[in-house]
């Protein structure tokens, strides 16, 4: 199998097969990101995944999850995805699903008729980086997209049958913004009904934006408590049923997982069992190492 530079995929993706059909990332400018800042954006020709296909074929035949990489391939085209799709399913008949990173500006590229095509070819459970609900964090954040549009893109994707995970940064307003950034983004979660809901907090490596905005002090990274307080705060306004919960990234500050929404007060009991175990550094903002791993001290 091809891969170019650092392949990534997320945690619940690790006994899907990891099939390059991109390098980097159409985008590439998100505020915390430097994950692709090295690789240049390229599509990857049909030769080499159907070579990759083939081999995939000899060693894994009952392949059933298939994960396309790198940062977005749901910006190729629909037409180029759906001839991929087909190729996966020549080779790898038990395929039922095929994910992939995703942005709401590539769904935006997309007619409602080819999202419904990309669907009926196994195309489904988007993972999405939606990072919050307010227009002002979204807006620092270089999404590049508004609310309004993630909430009418995903709408558009539910139509199509398509299911998404999100992801969301806790602390991604900044300090005095957790109230404010948690409603929002309750709220159009609720909005858009994810399947799966992932959460990391800010960990901004050098050589982003972000980086030396937290540097210079123009971003203010939450407190141990203000995260806790603002994972409170979108906990208390999810309605989500039925949707995995994922809050297993080291860069949390609650490490935990279950089902919404019957697990909610569960979670939430957490979290004030947590403020309780850091009541002596609630003030304390994180230190970290790799992955934006907190260090508890
Ligand atoms: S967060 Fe995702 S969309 Fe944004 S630059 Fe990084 S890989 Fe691209």
């Amino acid at each position: 199998m091809k891969y170019t530079g650092l392949t990534y995929r997320p945690p619940y993706e690790a006994d899907s097969l990891l099939l390059q059909v991109t390098t980097g990332c159409s985008h590439n400018q998100c505020a915390f990101c430097t994950m692709y800042r090295d690789v240049s954006f390229e599509m990857e020709s049909f030769e080499q995944i159907e070579t990759d296909l083939q081999e995939a074929a000899r060693y894994v035949p009952d392949m059933d999850r298939v994960f396309l990489e790198n940062g977005d391939p749901f910006c190729l085209s629909a037409d180029r995805l759906a001839e991929i799709a087909e190729m996966i399913h020549k080779y790898l008949p038990k395929v039922n699903t095929i994910a992939m990173y995703a942005s709401i500006r590539n769904i935006k590229g997309k007619t409602d008729e080819e999202l419904k095509r990309l669907r009926n070819l196994g195309i489904n459970e988007l993972n999405i980086g939606v990072e919050s609900g307010l227009d002002e964090t979204l807006l620092r954040m270089n999404k590049c997209f508004t609310a309004d549009e993630a909430l009418c893109e995903l709408s558009r994707l539910k139509e199509a049958g398509i299911d998404y995970g999100a992801n969301i940064i806790l602390g991604a307003g900044g300090a005095g913004k957790q109230e404010e950034n948690a409603v929002a983004t309750a709220k159009l979660l609720n909005a858009t009904k994810p399947y799966l809901l992932f959460t990391g907090t800010t960990h901004p490596a050098e050589g982003c934006p972000l980086y030396e905005d937290l540097k210079t002090g123009k971003f203010v990274e939450n407190t141990f408590g203000e995260y806790l307080d603002e994972e409170e705060i979108l906990f208390s306004n999810l309605d989500l049923e039925g949707c995995f919960y994922f809050g297993l990234h080291p860069s949390n500050v609650l490490r935990t997982q279950g089902w919404l929404n019957r697990d909610r007060e569960r979670i939430l009991e957490e979290i004030a069992h947590r403020r309780d175990q850091l009541h002596s550094v609630l003030d304390r903002r994180p230190v970290r190492y790799g992955e934006g791993a907190i260090i508890f001290r």
